[in-house]
């Protein structure tokens, strides 16, 4: 499916999202990816950019693996271990997500050439394999939680995704604070915190 916002026939350097499906963020809430607030954030750019833009989403659930091997995997990940061992556990790949589709609909919308909202080098390979002319790339990075932070960094650390080295940690006033040892000695020096519940957090700036 395809989400086309403002006049892109003919364009060149059109902001495109490519978006895999994903039932467990964007329907049923959960926080263990970013994938719900990496969808927001896309499209809230693209209408507020003026340009125009696009939406390709995908039905790849689980970078390619399905909901129910994805659902699996999130058991194996319980026992400590990462996004990509608990897929090697089971036999399963990396990620097996392809992007032919995209050229076929950018060719359909006579798009010349984009501008890809992503973190993932893989997907900026992929598409351009597929024969999609790719001339910039527009950070998607979206703020950490408690659930998904050992997600996002097994990203980065495991699948190359940009993510500017962007960690920081943030109080409820807004304060970014480098370290959370730097953190706890500000308002925080008495050492008592409910990290569940309120105050720091380790996120990620939006870009
Ligand atoms: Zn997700």
């Amino acid at each position: 499916m395809c989400l086309v916002y403002g006049e892109v026939e003919g364009q060149s350097d059109v902001p495109v999202r490519v978006h895999d499906a994903c039932f467990t963020s964007e329907v049923l809430g959960s926080l263990k990816c970013d994938c719900k607030q990496q969808l927001e954030l896309a499209m809230d750019y693209i209408k507020e950019n003026g340009r125009g833009g696009i939406v390709c989403y995908l039905q790849q659930e689980g970078r390619g693996i399905g909901l129910a091997n994805k659902i699996a995997a999130y058991a194996v990940q319980e026992t400590g271990v990462d996004t990509v061992d608990a897929n090697r556990q089971l036999g399963l790949p990396d990620d097996t997500r392809e992007y032919s589709a995209v050229e076929n609909m950018l060719r359909e919308l006579n798009v010349q050439s984009i501008q890809l909202m992503t973190n993932n080098p893989r997907k900026i390979r992929e598409l351009e394999c597929a024969g999609v002319k790719i001339t910039g790339r527009i950070p998607c990075i979206v703020k950490a939680n408690l659930f998904n932070e050992g997600y996002l960094a097994a990203k980065e650390r495991r699948m190359s995704h940009v993510l500017d080295n962007s960690w920081c940690y943030w109080d409820a006033a807004g304060t970014v604070y480098n370290s959370i040892d730097e953190a706890m000695e500000g308002d925080y020096g008495d050492g008592t915190y409910d990290e569940c519940d309120v105050v720091i957090t380790k996120n990620r700036r939006f870009d």
